[in-house]
């Protein structure tokens, strides 16, 4: 498998695919490895975790290079995605044991009933290449403290980060027989799906989640999906500076070239600020520097993968024959690298493309609003319900709007954020089954109930 840097087109490294057999056989592996794991008390798992979270965070600049080679992040972005996962560990280290422990429930006469969470077994991870450090650490972590044994299969796009995890993994002392990378493209994904796993977590697109739910759906073991989004954010017009706004709505839209599963996708605005706010968003982004990743000064690199040009294109072309007006970018960057520019489309509707399927790219529609109904509607208007935000000075005015949005995360003043203290889930086309928090342990155990009389 050719890996490409794709700030260069270039080939930087080779790797060998993993072969059917060899599923087998890790499989095989993995399910020995993980009855002496499960045997291990939580924190004894969380020491290694937390020794794999020293060595990354020591081993940062050169993971942060590698992710940057393989994706085209910015290097900034990619150190920022590396430190940034660490409070996944901590979160875990302070309440793994706790979220684990045996629930003592009856204890009257002489009948004793407790719960106790046993792990799944041997976990196939799919995973996605856009946060390879983040979307990983929040299930394979999580599947590890809970006494599972994981096979992780990451994306062809981040394939070299997905090795330096099971350097440092197996460095950290979590037994080579625990951990295992698979090494492949979509087809060694399907190949993975026809292997009797103990569960099947997935971060990836809609289209693929759902083949995968419906490929393992007879095995009747637990299936997770985290998939994509058209996040939404509504600027009200009481908003105390529509500056601010713009810049926090155009990062929120813009990071990470806008290859985030909650990036901002779509912008409603009031009618009363609505020049305003696209003078102020449009000339932040045309501030962005434009470039070589490895550059400290770069703020959006290429696009990870070359096909999306295309999916951009397009959406451009249908926004502009609807009726909308291009205000900056629209194009791809000819030369080396999947650049594309960075593009605003205003007065978008909600037959457009760009307002209704997921761009993943640097590309924004912003509509306006007359007032917050009118918001409300069109924000629930497609398919997917992973997050939504409102900026707005007024907290019951927020509240009412985000009480209506049914998505898994909503967000007041704020957009494209993600915690370990509460779940990570998507409603809808936007998945199913939540990460991190409380939740994202107990998707990784099944509950045992104990009866006792002695
Ligand atoms: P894809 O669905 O293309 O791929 C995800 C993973 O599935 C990859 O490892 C891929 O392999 C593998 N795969 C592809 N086809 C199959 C198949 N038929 N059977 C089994 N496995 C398969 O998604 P992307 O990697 O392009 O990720 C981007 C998407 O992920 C976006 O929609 C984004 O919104 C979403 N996402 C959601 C997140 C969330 O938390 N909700 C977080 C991050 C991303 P390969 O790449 O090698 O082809």
């Amino acid at each position: 498998m050719k890996i490409k840097n794709p700030a260069t087109n270039k080939v930087i490294a080779e790797l060998t695919d993993n072969s059917p057999s060899e599923i087998k056989s890790k499989l095989n592996t993995l399910r020995k490895g993980q009855k002496e794991w499960s045997r291990l008390s939580v924190r004894e798992r969380l020491d290694c975790i937390v020794k794999f979270g020293e060595l990354m965070q020591a081993n940062k600049e050169e993971l942060a290079a590698i992710l940057t080679s393989e994706t085209g992040k910015p290097l900034q972005q990619s150190l920022n995605e590396i430190v940034g996962a660490q409070n996944r560990i901590d979160h875990l280290k302070n309440n793994a044991e706790k979220w684990l422990a045996d629930e003592n429930l009856v204890d009257s006469g002489a009948t004793h009933e407790k719960i106790v969470y046993e792990p799944l077994g041997v976990i196939a991870n799919i995973s996605a290449w856009n946060f390879p450090y983040n979307v990983g650490y929040n299930v394979f972590l999580y599947a590890l403290v809970a006494g599972n044994s994981v096979m992780y299969k990451p994306s062809e796009y981040a394939s070299l980060t997905g090795k330096q995890f099971e350097k440092y993994l197996h460095e950290a002392g979590i037994p080579k027989n625990v951990f295992m990378c698979a090494i492949g493209d979509g087809k060694l994904g399907q190949r993975i799906l026809k292997e009797p796993f103990d569960g099947y977590f997935f971060t990836g697109s809609h289209a693929t989640g759902q083949k995968i739910a419906s490929t393992v759906a007879s095995k009747l073991v637990p299936v997770q999906l985290e998939l994509g989004g058209k996040d939404p954010l509504f600027v009200a017009d009481d908003v105390p500076d529509v500056k601010v706004a713009a810049v926090n709505a155009a990062e929120g839209a813009f990071y990470n070239n806008g290859q985030s599963c909650c990036a901002v996708e779509r912008i409603y605005v009031s009618e009363g600020i609505y020049d305003d706010f696209v003078e102020a968003f449009v000339n932040e982004v045309e501030s962005y520097v434009l470039g070589d990743p490895t550059n400290p000064d770069t703020f959006l690199g290429p696009l990870t993968r070359e096909q999306q040009i295309a999916v951009l294109k397009d959406q451009v072309g249908d926004a502009i024959a609807k009726g909308a007006i291009l205000k900056t970018g629209g194009q791809a960057i000819e030369g080396e690298g999947y650049y594309f520019q960075p593009t605003v489309l205003i007065n978008c509707t909600h037959d457009m493309k760009v307002m209704q399927e997921e761009s993943f790219g640097p590309i924004i529609g912003i509509q306006k609003v007359k007032d917050d109904e009118e918001a409300v509607a069109l924000m629930q208007d497609t398919e997917y319900g992973l997050t939504a935000a409102i900026f707005s000075s007024n907290e019951d005015r927020a509240m009412e709007v985000l009480r209506q949005m049914n998505t898994g995360t909503v967000y007041w003043n704020c957009c494209d954020r993600v915690s370990p203290n509460v779940p990570w889930s998507g409603r809808k086309s936007s998945g199913l089954g939540a990460t991190l928090s409380v939740q994202g342990i107990r998707a990784f155990v099944q509950p045992k109930s104990y009866h006792l009389r002695s």
